[in-house]
């Protein structure tokens, strides 16, 4: 039974879908260079057949391809790159199969798409869908990071609609250097 690993302190077997709001702080936003990647990889595929079999969702070989082509580094990935990866290990898969896939993770909170690069991040995260964060683009190493920013993304839809527009979507991109990146 999946465990609720939310910062309430909430213990209980979790309820489909709206139990897991709050993101888990429990790994660095940016991973040391020599971190244990293959555990990073490892944790993020169990977490997505956790989440499969939760919502009742099939995983899919080629959802698992292309989150595990996402999962070779914390750099985001543009889609024709995502098959080039696939196409080393299998026939070159057709690019609508490939966002399809993209579409279905994105959905459950897998993987994210960075709209400043036009690319995918596998979330190294487990958290909901619904969590709002903020992607943290490290211009050195081209790692990106997640940080929390539920009270950011209120207070910029309050702002929104206070001047009457309907806001949909809000997207918090941060451009910068890591700090990793800053040492050397
Ligand atoms: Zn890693
Ligand atoms: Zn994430
Ligand atoms: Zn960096």
């Amino acid at each position: 039974m999946l465990r609720c690993k939310c910062a309430t302190g909430f213990d209980g077997p979790v309820p489909p879908r709206y139990m897991i709001v709050s993101m888990t702080l429990t790994r660095p936003t940016f991973p040391a260079p020599d971190h244990d990647h293959g555990r990073c990889t490892a944790d993020a595929i169990t977490h997505a057949e956790r989440v499969c079999q939760l919502r009742a969702q099939k995983f899919t070989p080629i959802r698992r391809q292309v989150l595990q082509a996402l999962l070779s580094s914390h750099r985001p990935l543009g889609a024709y790159e995502v098959i080039d990866d696939l196409a080393k290990s299998m026939p070159r898969p057709a690019p609508i199969t490939v966002y399809r896939a993209l579409d279905f993770l994105m959905e459950n909170g897998l993987v994210h798409r960075i709209e400043s690069r036009n690319a995918y991040l596998a979330c190294a995260h487990d958290h909901d869908a619904a969590a709002m964060v903020a992607f943290l683009i490290c211009e050195a190493c081209g790692s990106v990071g997640e940080i929390p920013a539920a009270p950011v993304a209120q207070s910029l839809n309050a702002a929104a609609r206070a001047s009457g527009f309907a806001p949909k979507l809000s997207v918090v991109e941060i451009t910068g250097i890591c700090a990793h990146c800053q040492k050397t």
